[in-house]
């Protein structure tokens, strides 16, 4: 097996305090999960939901589970019952189907609003302006079981730091911006999810508050 605990923990060393680690499991074996849960890692991160819901039956209850990947409305249902965190929110729709199948459940499930600032053109996410405009338009102020508590970004895939940074101090600047402008006097909106194995270190020190980290814990994904 790949080395997964010492990796686990050369990584949780090399964070500051105040920054959260998500496992990021997708596509590693349940006994990788289990390798990484015995060190005491109890956060894990999953892009596609048949996955997650056979990894969620199979292991321990106590794993909050983070929900990372492209979210189809027809999935929402499927995860809401057990999800602690869906990253990925990307437009009104989701979230209105976040809350309804939230409610149903009696669950309120918190989320992250997804931004689009790489220059890939094939990522999900919401544009600065879009993410203006979704929290302007207040419909997510009815919402009862959602709770937004913060942004998730990906930086551009490229050996540019300079970029790579500049990219994650966007992300920081709107965090702020939205912060004052529609959370000031809500301490839940506090997360900003930025960095991966690539990048996590740039991150860090751009205003990440929880990583999200794959490859260099569980190795590379076999496909
Ligand atoms: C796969 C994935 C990660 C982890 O990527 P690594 O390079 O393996 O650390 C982080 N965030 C998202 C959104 C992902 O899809």
């Amino acid at each position: 097996m790949f080395p997964v605990k010492e990796n686990l923990r050369r990584v949780l060393d090399s964070l500051p305090e105040g920054v959260r680690l998500v496992a990021i499991s997708k596509y590693h074996p349940a006994e990788y999960i289990m390798a990484a849960y015995d060190e005491g890692q109890r956060v894990f991160g999953e892009s596609h939901e048949q996955e997650l819901r056979q990894k969620h039956e199979q292991l321990p209850k106590d794993i909050e589970w983070h929900f990372i990947g492209h979210l189809q409305t027809n999935k929402v249902k499927y995860i809401v019952p057990y999800i602690t965190m869906i990253q990925s929110v990307d437009s009104l729709k989701l979230l209105r189907e976040i809350e309804k199948q939230a409610e149903k459940s009696g669950r309120v499930v918190k989320v992250l609003l997804e931004l689009h600032i790489a220059e890939e053109a094939t990522k999900y996410g919401l544009t600065p302006d879009a993410l203006r405009q979704l929290l302007s338009d207040g419909k997510w102020r009815q919402m009862s079981h959602v709770r937004i508590c913060g942004l998730m970004m990906m930086a551009s895939n490229v050996d540019d730091e300079q970029q790579i940074a500049s990219e994650f101090e966007t992300g920081r600047r709107l965090f702020d911006e939205v912060k004052q402008q529609f959370f000031a006097s809500d301490d839940a909106f506090c997360e900003r999810s930025w960095g991966m194995s690539a990048d996590f270190p740039i991150a860090v020190t751009h205003g990440s508050t929880m990583v999200r980290i794959g490859t260099d814990i569980f190795g590379p994904r076999v496909y």
